[in-house]
C-alpha cells in the first residue's frame, strides 16, 4: 500500500493548481485522471478579468482572487519552466448604447476605479467601436492548456499520476484515512469539473453545466496585445495563437464542436473585427456552473471529513482556482476559516 497525504481526482486546472501548492509545501500526493477526457480546461481561453459579463460586474472577492492568481501562476511557470501567464489589458468595446450607459453609472463607483485606465483608449483602425470603449488595466491570461499538459508531464516524470477513471465504488473511508486501490491517503480532493455529477458523495449539489466553444483563427491582421471583447472576445496567446470565443449552451453537454457555435462566434467577431480570418481549430468543453449562485464549491464534505471538493469554477476558473485551492489547503492543514461565499457547506448548494 502506497501512503500519501493527498489523493487528487481530476487533473484539470483545479487539480493541477492544488497539486502545485502541495509540491510547494513538500506534501506527498497521487493524481488520478482519465487522460483529460472531459477537461473544460482544454478548451478554456484562460482570461482573467475583474469586470465581466453584460452587466459589467465585479466578481465577489475580486481583490483576493487577483492577488492569489498573479502570484500562483508565476510560481507554476517556474515549476514547469515554460511561459504560461501574462498580465494583459482588456479593451472592452461596448456592444450597444445600453452597455455604454451602464458603464457610465458603474465607473463612478470607487471599487471600479483601480481596475480601469483612462476613457477613450486607443482603438486600431481594423476594430469597430461604434458605441465607445474603455480599457481594463488589471487583467491577464493564463495558457491553461499548456499548464495542464506541462503539469501532466511533470506528474508522469515524478510517478505521481495514475491515468485511469476513478471508480467511486472502490473508495474505502475510515476515520483515519481513505483507501483507493493500493493508495492510502489522508484526504481525497475531488476536482472532476462538471462530471462531479457522477460523484455519489457530492452529486446532491446542484449544477447547471454550460457547454462552451472556442476557435483558433489565422489572420495577419490582428496584432493587438490586448484581449479585445465585444460580446465575443479575441486575443493572442503567449505562443502567438489567436483564440476567439465563446458560446454558452445548456443542451448536448459534451466535448464535440458544433457548426452552430462556430457560426455564432464568427458572426460575433465580424461585428467588431474589420479583417478577414480563417478558422484553423475548434474546441468545446463543459463548464461546471453552480446552480445556486455560480460560485466555487470548496471544502470538506459535511458528513465525510476525509473527502474534500474543489470545483464549480464556471466560466472563471483562471481567476477563481488559485484563491480557492489556497483556501482549501489552509483549511485542511491549518484549520483556517474557509470563506463563506465558496464554502461547500452553504445550504443553498445542496438539493
Ligand atoms: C469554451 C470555454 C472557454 C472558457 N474560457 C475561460 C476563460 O477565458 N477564463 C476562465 O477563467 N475560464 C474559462 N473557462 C472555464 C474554465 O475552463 C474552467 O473554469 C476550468 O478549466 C475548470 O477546471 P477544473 O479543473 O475544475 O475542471 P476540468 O478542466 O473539467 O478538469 C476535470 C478533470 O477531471 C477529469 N475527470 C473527471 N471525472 C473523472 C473521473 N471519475 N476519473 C478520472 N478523471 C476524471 C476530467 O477528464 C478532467 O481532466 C472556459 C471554459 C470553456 C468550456
Amino acid at each position: 500500500m502506497q501512503a500519501v497525504d493527498y489523493l487528487i481526482v481530476g487533473q484539470g486546472l483545479a487539480g493541477s493548481v492544488f497539486a502545485a501548492l502541495l509540491l510547494e509545501r513538500g506534501r506527498s500526493f497521487v493524481v488520478v485522471d482519465d487522460d483529460h477526457r472531459t477537461a473544460a480546461s482544454k478548451a478554456a481561453g484562460g482570461i482573467i478579468n475583474p469586470i465581466t459579463g453584460k452587466r459589467l460586474n465585479r466578481p465577489s472577492l475580486i481583490g483576493k482572487l487577483l492577488e492569489e492568481g498573479f502570484s500562483t501562476y508565476p510560481m507554476i511557470e517556474r515549476l514547469l519552466g515554460v511561459p504560461l501567464f501574462a498580465r494583459r489589458n482588456v479593451l472592452r468595446l461596448f456592444v450597444d448604447r445600453i452597455e455604454h450607459r451602464r458603464w457610465e453609472t458603474k465607473r463612478q463607483l470607487p471599487e471600479y476605479e483601480q481596475y480601469v485606465g483612462p476613457m477613450s483608449p486607443e482603438i486600431p483602425a481594423n476594430l469597430a467601436s461604434t458605441h465607445g470603449a474603455f480599457e481594463i488595466t488589471v487583467a491577464g491570461q493564463v495558457d491553461i492548456r499548456q499548464l495542464i499538459t506541462g503539469f501532466r508531464s511533470l506528474l508522469k516524470a515524478e510517478d505521481r499520476l495514475l491515468e485511469a477513471p476513478f471508480r467511486y465504488d472502490l473508495l474505502r473511508i475510515s476515520s483515519a484515512a481513505v483507501e483507493w486501490r493500493d493508495i492510502r491517503a489522508q484526504y481525497v480532493i475531488f476536482c472532476e469539473g462538471y462530471r462531479m455529477t457522477e460523484n455519489p458523495y457530492f452529486n446532491a449539489i446542484r449544477l447547471n453545466p454550460a457547454k462552451g466553444e472556442v476557435l483558433t483563427l489565422e489572420t495577419p491582421d490582428f496584432g493587438d496585445p490586448r484581449i479585445v471583447q465585444c460580446g465575443k472576445w479575441i486575443f493572442r496567446t503567449l505562443s502567438g495563437e489567436i483564440l476567439a470565443g465563446t458560446t454558452y449552451s445548456w443542451d448536448q453537454l459534451d466535448e464535440n464542436p458544433t457548426c452552430e457555435a462556430k457560426d455564432q462566434i464568427r458572426k460575433g467577431m465580424q461585428s467588431f473585427c474589420k479583417f478577414d480570418f480563417e478558422v484553423t481549430d475548434h474546441r468545446a468543453g463543459v463548464r461546471a456552473v453552480t446552480k445556486a449562485d455560480n460560485r466555487p464549491i470548496v471544502g470538506v464534505h459535511p458528513n465525510w471529513p476525509r473527502l474534500a471538493i474543489l470545483n464549480g469554477f464556471g466560466s472563471k476558473g483562471a481567476l477563481q482556482v488559485p484563491f480557492s485551492a489556497r483556501q482549501l489547503l489552509e483549511n485542511l492543514e491549518q484549520n483556517e476559516y474557509l470563506h463563506s461565499e465558496i464554502a461547500v457547506c452553504r445550504p443553498s448548494l445542496w438539493k
